[in-house]
């Protein structure tokens, strides 16, 4: 039986399947189970900035294996102890704390609880075409219909408003506001950078009227935007912000930052078996060390405004808008974006859906220009004729 024909018959059903296995990376490539190459700008779906099979997360994670993998928060732990450190070292101004956990949808309901304690207020103001995750807390900030509705009823309290509409802000935030979540660029919403204006204007609003501002680095963070976090973009300074995707280099990791504005958290009040677990700190700081001693946030920015200087050269009336921030890039298309994946994917290129129209990239940061420029080559192939 085939890899694809064993998966099938077992998998849950709730993924929409590509017909290739893939059992092999190094780098910005990948392999399938045929040996067909390709150039990677799924890259994990935000979890392989580092690049796959990287050596240096590698030897971190057996490193750390032989040594301890598991030890709960009830104990203290050199590894974890080192990369709460590392990460308040790395952070926006005003970030005193760590609450680690596993995965990008923790990140955001630890956020969205420790909002609500420490507000005690239970309103929470969220984007239209927003991403946060698919557990109830998160999913109930998330905007997406078909996310939503087959779960309902979500957790009361949560409001959306247009993204990058200062006045929607302004009317949505009042006394009941516990905090306002954001993405700094929106990811699954259509590769949507955020306006410095709007952005400002949101932490203001929640400074002025007694609310927080989450930001949701869960995609931009890590090098994705040119700089290690996307809120550097913008001066910004949040009250909670949430991680996961490349924080431990592939490794499965969610990470909440809390700001010294946020009173002491009860004990008790949340935790995780797994969080703070010392071999994904390990893979952690590997990776951060590696982001900075390799400059992959300046190649990011770099390699990211030649990649999308060359996809807005690309003429094609199936074009609507190229847009994006450091290697977080998409093509807005005016028509559906799954036979053009499907034609690139034939041309040994591996990108991946924002929505129904937009074609997104989000390469492992260590892609060399290289790899790129026959990525732009084939964008410019597939988007030459239409194709159903
Ligand atoms: C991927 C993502 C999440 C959810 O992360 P999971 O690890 O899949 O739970 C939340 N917010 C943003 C912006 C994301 O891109």
């Amino acid at each position: 039986m085939s890899i694809q024909e064993l998966e099938s018959q077992f998998t849950s059903g709730v993924y929409t399947k590509r017909p290739i296995a893939i059992v092999r990376g190094r780098g910005a490539r990948l392999w399938d189970s045929d040996e067909n190459e390709y150039i990677d700008c799924v890259g994990g779906q935000g979890a392989a900035n580092l690049g796959h099979a990287n050596p240096a997360i590698v030897e971190a994670i057996t490193a750390q294996a032989k040594t301890l993998i598991s030890c709960p928060e009830m104990f203290y732990n050199d590894r974890r102890a080192e990369l709460e450190a590392k990460l308040i070292s790395l952070a926006p101004p005003g970030m005193t704390r760590v609450f680690l956990s596993n995965s990008g949808t923790e990140a955001v309901e630890a956020a969205l609880k420790f909002a609500r304690l420490a507000t005690k207020r239970t309103e929470i103001v969220a984007a239209m075409r927003g991403f946060h995750g698919r557990t109830f807390g998160a999913l109930s900030a998330t905007w997406e219909k078909k996310y939503r509705e087959p779960f309902e009823p979500l957790v009361p309290g949560f409001s959306h408003i247009s993204y990058n509409d200062i006045a929607a802000l302004d009317e949505a935030i009042d006394h009941k506001t516990a905090a306002v979540i954001l993405e700094v660029v929106q990811g699954e919403g259509g590769v949507r950078p955020g306006t410095p204006e709007f952005l400002g204007k949101a932490q203001e609003l929640c400074r002025e009227r007694g609310a927080l501002l989450i930001l949701d680095e869960i995609q931009t963070g890590f090098g994705r935007t040119g700089k290690m976090f996307a809120c550097e973009h913008y001066n910004l300074e949040p009250d909670l912000m949430c991680l996961a995707k490349s924080i431990a280099g592939g490794l499965p990791m969610g990470a909440t930052l809390i700001n010294s504005r946020i009173g002491e958290l009860p004990s008790q009040v949340h935790g995780s078996t797994f969080g703070g677990n010392p071999l994904a700190c390990a893979a952690s700081l590997a990776a951060i060390d590696y982001l900075q001693s390799h400059h992959l946030p300046e190649h990011a920015a770099e390699l990211g405004a030649w990649f999308l200087n060359e996809l807005r050269q690309i003429e094609s009336p199936l074009i609507r808008e190229v847009r994006g921030l450091g290697l977080m890039v998409g093509i807005e298309l005016k028509q559906k974006v799954t036979p053009y994946l499907q034609a690139l994917m034939a041309r040994g290129v591996l990108a991946l859906p924002a929505g129904l129209t937009v074609m997104r990239f989000l390469p492992p940061l260590v892609i060399e220009q290289s790899d790129l420029e026959k990525v732009v080559q084939a964008v410019g192939e597939v988007l030459s004729h239409e194709v159903n």
